[in-house]
């Protein structure tokens, strides 16, 4: 370990993406990382993931992309449609953002990039304690101590540094104070990965229609296409990764172009999510602990970032231990850097939220635009990805 490294050991709370990258990112800096994670089994749900350069970068930096990109897709263009009929929009090929980026973007399955996550992790030397469910955080003598269970025993751990990368529903956050709730957002998301020859050029297609939009994209090396079909709901519902009733899509999409009622009549079934942020936080951590990924800043699904912020943040978190002798200098170093970015985006994929479902002329006049964009339409995002 450099002399400069702030923190020997870390505990990092949640084995999803955020956690598994965090783990990987001080392994590379040389401390000790314990992941608790409350599920009895490393696992995430079938669906798909767009990243991002900002995030394939990082990924780059800590050796693990060439493994993503083995089941990932190297998408062609994203294409904008209209949704009722059928008509492209607007049409930019990834190409030369990815030769500006110098990253590339990608569409993956989720249960891939997180099992090559969890194969970095773990062959980096991260130790990942399944069934382990965190129920308290507690500072002590310069340590931070996780009063934490397992099959109903209890697990006592402690190290100098507490990430909590436990999601939006954050056990950590609640225990640093926060009275954040998730925000619903008036929308469900409903998911299916369907079995597909290759077919053609990879390419993600964005269709928007009136309180509706649909983003497919091909993942699993191109074997299937993995669908989001994101309609208005405006009873809360607390769902997460539900059974979601068939009828229900067909219906809202009833209207729309041949071609997307004929795809989603493939589908085998559908999962379904109730879409939740949380409003930008006034700080993040105290003492010995922070905050990572959807517990720090979930956002919604409309600029394709919670992932990628979540990747970033590993990224900021392992570069502050480095250049901070103070573990909790380094921990608001961190937060400072990473803030302001998180919570621009938490509130652009907000907006991006109403201008997808918009109706009548103010639609007339979104796809105007759109069409006048063209080729440009990746640089709108050149704040996100450069970075
Ligand atoms: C419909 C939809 C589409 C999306 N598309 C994209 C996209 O294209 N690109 C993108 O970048 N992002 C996308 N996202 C966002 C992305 O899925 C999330 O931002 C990301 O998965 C968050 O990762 P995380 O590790 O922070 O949290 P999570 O994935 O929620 O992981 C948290 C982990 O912590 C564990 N845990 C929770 N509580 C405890 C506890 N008390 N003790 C121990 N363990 C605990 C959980 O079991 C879980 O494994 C999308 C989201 C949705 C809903």
């Amino acid at each position: 370990m450099s002399a400069q490294v702030a923190a020997r050991d870390a505990l990092v709370v949640g084995a999803g993406i955020g956690g598994l990258t965090c783990a990987l990112a001080l392994r590379r800096i040389g401390l000790d990382v314990s992941i608790l994670e409350q599920a009895p089994a490393l696992q995430e749900v079938g669906a798909g993931l767009q990243l991002t350069p900002n995030a394939t970068r990082v990924l780059r930096n800590l050796g693990v992309l060439d493994a993503v990109l083995q089941a990932g897709v190297l998408p062609a263009a994203l294409e904008v449609m209209e949704g009722r009929t059928g008509r492209l929009i607007a049409r930019c090929d990834y190409a030369p953002a990815t030769a500006r980026y110098g990253a590339p973007f990608l569409v993956i399955h989720r249960a891939d990039l997180h099992g090559a996550l969890a194969r970095a992790a773990q062959d980096a030397g991260s130790r990942i304690l399944l069934g382990a469910s965190l129920e308290g955080v507690e500072a002590d003598n310069g340590k931070i101590a996780a009063i934490a269970s397992r099959g109903g025993e209890p697990l006592p751990l402690e190290a100098d540094i507490l990430i909590g990368a436990d999601g939006i529903r954050s056990t950590v956050r609640a225990q640093l104070g926060h009275s954040a709730m998730p925000v619903f957002a008036s929308r469900l998301a409903y998911r299916a990965t369907i079995p597909s020859p290759h077919e053609g050029e990879p390419v993600v297609r964005l269709y928007l229609g009136a309180d509706a939009h649909l983003v497919t994209y091909p993942v699993q090396s191109g074997d299937a296409i993995n669908v989001v079909a994101v309609v208005k709901e405006d009873r809360p519902v607390a769902r997460w990764s539900e059974p979601g009733e068939t009828s229900t899509v067909h219906a809202a999409f009833s209207a729309w172009a041949d071609e997307v009622r004929a795809l989603l009549a493939r589908a085998p079934d559908y999962r379904c999510w109730g879409l939740y942020d949380i409003d930008p936080l006034p700080r993040w951590g105290t003492g010995r602990s922070t905050l990572l990924g959807d517990a720090a800043h979930g956002m919604l699904p409309f600029l394709a970032q919670g992932a990628a912020q979540a990747i970033e943040d590993a990224s900021s978190l392992g570069q502050a231990l480095q250049e901070h002798a103070d573990a909790e200098q380094a921990l608001r170093a961190y937060e400072a850097v990473r803030r302001p970015r998180t919570a621009r985006i938490q509130r652009e994929a907000r907006a991006n939220g109403m201008v997808y479902h918009l109706a009548g002329p103010a639609a007339f006049a979104r796809d105007a635009v759109l069409r006048l964009t063209g080729s440009h339409l990746i640089d709108r995002y050149d704040w996100i990805y450069s970075a």
